[in-house]
């Protein structure tokens, strides 16, 4: 890597580019794609470009089922999960701070939200849910955060939902994977999800705006039995303007042109297997890193992310301070989240970062080491 000093000059540029956990740094043909001139949205060619986008991001949640793409971020999805899916109660497992957000959600809707917690830095796994499902069961449905950005954990989805499928059939099961959809793999169908969502700008590098869930049958026969569904994320609305390759409210289709772009290149270009190959790569990489320079990890061992490294640190670093030196050299990484700021650093490796880019983000955090 002795040629990434001088290919990665970002010192000065009035940007920093983005290392943090979101939004991720988006790339130009990406973002040029927004620049195109309008069209009306009750057209031919915007009901082509939903059709296709439509396809591809069925392959990207490995599903047969539908894929919602609405304007908003994550969190309206969440939102939708829940008016859509639970008639009364649900059961939010906590390990962070966006699961909390579920719970918070939940309130918000006026459904029953059961809060279980474990300590930050554990993943939630299959017992505590068996568990939860025989304490606080029956529940309409549980919710659970793939890949807890705040903490740097990721839980084992396909193990939580065989267990619920076990214990608790008719329980649905809601996938938070903001910040790993597109980074490691989600297999929608085989791992038997009702609903999994993700926004446009975390690991699928697209400008914020967009949200898209991959929704089964299941949840749109338990819609039709839930009412206060709203008007706005109402799965069954949603789903028959679907049908014609369209949407209820006028799409953001800047922002489609943008994620069609990009999940071309996902698709087609980087391919999805070296995609995931690659996130992994750069999470040993700063593991690698996190190790030699004597720091620790927050997230248990063996539950650590494969796109943001939440680091413990144990060294004592001024974090301000590091981040204050890494922008002088055009890049930034993010704080601790909200509790763990100062006790913790987080390094995003998700989007489209390339090994040298990363590569040059380590090295310029040595340079600040030495002068600590
Ligand atoms: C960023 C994030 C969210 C919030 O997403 P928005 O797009 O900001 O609504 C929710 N969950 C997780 C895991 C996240 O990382």
């Amino acid at each position: 890597m002795g040629d990434a000093q001088h290919r990665f000059d970002w010192s000065n540029r009035p940007h920093p580019r983005l290392f943090i956990p979101g939004p991720t740094e988006v790339r130009p043909e990406v973002l040029e794609a927004q620049a195109e001139l309008m069209i009306g949205h009750r057209t031919e060619a915007l009901e082509a470009l939903f059709a296709r986008v439509q396809a591809q991001a069925r392959r990207l949640f490995f599903t047969q089922a539908r894929v919602y793409v609405t304007a908003s971020s994550g969190m309206g999805l969440q939102e939708a999960a829940i008016r859509n899916g639970v008639r009364e109660r649900v059961i939010c497992f906590i390990n962070g701070a966006f699961s909390q957000r579920w719970a918070d959600v939940a309130d918000g809707c006026g459904k029953e939200a059961v809060r279980v917690a474990v300590e930050w830095g554990q993943p939630i796994t299959p017992d505590v849910v068996v568990q939860a499902l025989r304490t606080h069961g029956p529940a309409d449905a549980i919710t659970v955060v793939h890949n807890e950005t705040s903490t740097g954990v990721i839980s084992p989805i396909a193990d939580i939902a065989g267990a619920v499928r076990d214990v608790a059939p008719d329980t649905l099961i809601f996938v938070d994977a903001v910040s790993s959809l597109a980074g490691t793999p989600i297999y929608f169908d085989e791992w038997g999800l009702d609903i999994c969502l993700t926004s446009s700008q975390k690991a699928l590098a697209c400008p914020p705006g967009l949200a898209l869930a991959a929704v089964s049958d299941r949840v749109l026969e338990r819609a039709h039995t839930v009412s206060g569904r709203g008007w706005y994320f109402d799965f069954l609305l949603l789903e028959k303007y679907l049908q014609r390759n369209t949407t209820p409210a006028t799409p953001a289709i800047s922002l489609l042109r943008a994620l069609h772009v990009q999940l071309t290149h996902i698709l087609e270009v980087e391919g999805l297997d070296a995609r995931f190959a690659r996130h992994r790569e750069l999470a040993e990489m700063t593991w690698a890193w996190v190790r030699a320079r004597g720091f620790d990890f927050f997230a248990a061992e063996g539950s650590r992310s494969p796109t943001v490294t939440a680091v413990a640190n144990t060294r004592g670093v001024d974090v301000n301070a590091l981040n204050t030196f890494l922008r002088t050299r055009g890049m930034v990484i993010s704080n601790g989240y909200g509790p763990l700021k100062g006790h913790t650093f987080r390094i995003a490796h998700m989007g489209d970062t390339t090994s040298q880019e990363m590569h040059h983000l380590l090295d310029t955090m040595d340079e600040f080491l030495a002068t600590t």
